[in-house]
């Protein structure tokens, strides 16, 4: 009998367990792919886009490169998951049935029930998310002046909130522009959750590109023109942008799975509440212990590898592996400077301290993306991506 897979994105979840799947399954497995838009977004180097549009065509990547002719893909919205039809909901097009389903969907922007933040900000989880970011600082400032100059307010200091800071001070300076740039965490620290040595060395970065750096003190309501916080005094912007919390997608909602703000949990092997659906990347929480998974690029790359064969395994009732996050360390860019902390010896090379930045640091962003782009394409796109990465 032959077998339909179907998985869910086309993110890191979804493009690095379709490589996977592809090269496990046999001959007696048909798969298809389905994901809103026909390409895979490096969306961790979404943000330079921020600064520069033509950036897009070096972190996009057809689906057509990455599936085999033998695979299935369908472009469409995943609008739910019906679990006991086995079927795949979608807004265009017909349910698709499954034997086995991979959940790669990522997340989507949480607000925390924020009055007027939903409104009032911009988000960064897709391309357009990013060109958008771009068209409204580019607009507030043309309106601009010096004694008046356009005021950009990212709220939320994680991973995406401190790259867009960097991103929009290196546009900024390339365009001589009149922008304040204000990054706001309603924590003590930036990057909350990390190191100390990273964190000062990122705020470090960050002040030096003239980004204004707010902390301990939670946002409390936004309007169109400013930003209230619990203690401090209001902020104005032209641009709100808020990367400040994630959640799973609305497409989960009804699907009778255990799950968390619509995030689905999962065990170490992948598998849900239901044997035959899968979860991987942003759109799950992976049992780890203590902690689930983290939501990051990394991890989801690493567990595709894994549920590719899980899923094989599963078909051919096997015995599932159970995998383990491997924090293999931390990179992250202020526009073209970056920090790097406690990267595992990679390439042969052991590295004699914990936290460092200058060209090693930025050498080794390009070269995490670029491996990234290998692993789903070629070495010869990753060299033609390199120079934007
Ligand atoms: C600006 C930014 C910088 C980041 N920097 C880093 C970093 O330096 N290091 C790091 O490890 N992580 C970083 N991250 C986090 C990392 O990008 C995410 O953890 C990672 O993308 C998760 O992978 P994923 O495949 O689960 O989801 P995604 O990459 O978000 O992929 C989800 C896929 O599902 C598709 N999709 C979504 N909804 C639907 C739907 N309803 N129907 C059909 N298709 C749908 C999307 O189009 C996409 O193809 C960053 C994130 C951002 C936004």
């Amino acid at each position: 009998m032959t077998e339909n897979v179907v998985v869910l994105g086309a993110g890191y979840a979804g493009t690095g367990a379709i490589n996977k799947l592809q090269s496990e399954l046999g001959g007696n497995a048909r798969l298809t792919w389905i994901a809103d838009v026909d390409y895979h977004l490096v969306l961790h180097e979404a943000h330079r886009v921020i600064r520069d549009p033509d950036v897009r065509s070096d972190i996009t990547f057809p689906t057509t490169q990455i599936a085999d002719p033998s695979t299935r893909f369908i472009q469409d919205e995943v609008t739910g998951l019906d679990v006991d039809e086995r079927t795949v909901e979608l807004a265009d097009g017909d349910d698709v049935e499954y034997d086995h389903v991979l959940i790669g969907l990522g997340s989507q922007t949480a607000y925390y029930g924020i009055p007027g933040l939903e409104e009032h900000s911009l988000t960064l989880k897709s391309l357009d998310d990013a060109l958008e970011i771009h068209e409204a600082v580019s607009e507030a400032r043309r309106d601009a002046t010096r004694g008046e100059p356009a005021q950009v307010v990212i709220g939320g200091a994680g991973l995406s909130g401190i790259q867009t800071a960097g991103e929009i001070a290196e546009f900024r300076d390339e365009h001589r522009a009149p922008i304040e740039i204000h990054l706001v965490e309603a924590l003590e620290e930036i990057f909350p959750g990390n190191d100390p040595e990273i964190q000062q060395a990122l705020r470090d970065l960050l002040e030096e590109a003239g980004v204004q750096v707010h902390t301990d003190d939670p946002i409390t309501e936004a309007t169109a023109d400013h930003i209230e916080f619990d203690e401090g005094e209001p902020l104005d912007h032209d641009v709100l942008v808020w990367t400040g919390g994630i959640t799973g997608r609305d497409a989960m909602e009804n699907a009778d799975l255990e799950k968390e703000h619509n995030r689905v949990n999962t065990g170490a092997n992948f598998q849900t509440s239901d044997e035959r659906v899968f979860a991987i990347g942003d759109s799950a929480l992976i049992d780890q212990g203590d902690q689930p998974a983290p939501p990051t690029a990394q991890a989801a790359w690493q567990a595709a590898e894994v549920a590719g064969e899980n899923i094989a395994r599963a078909i051919e009732n096997r015995p599932l592996r159970t995998w383990e996050h491997e924090d293999k360390g931390t990179v992250v860019s202020v526009g073209e400077k970056a920090v790097a902390h406690d990267v595992k010896p990679a390439f042969g090379i052991s590295l004699p301290v914990d936290t460092f930045g200058g060209l090693p640091a930025q050498n080794l962003k390009k070269m995490i993306a670029a491996r990234w782009i290998a692993d789903v394409t070629s070495w010869n796109e990753a060299r033609k991506s390199w120079s934007s990465l």
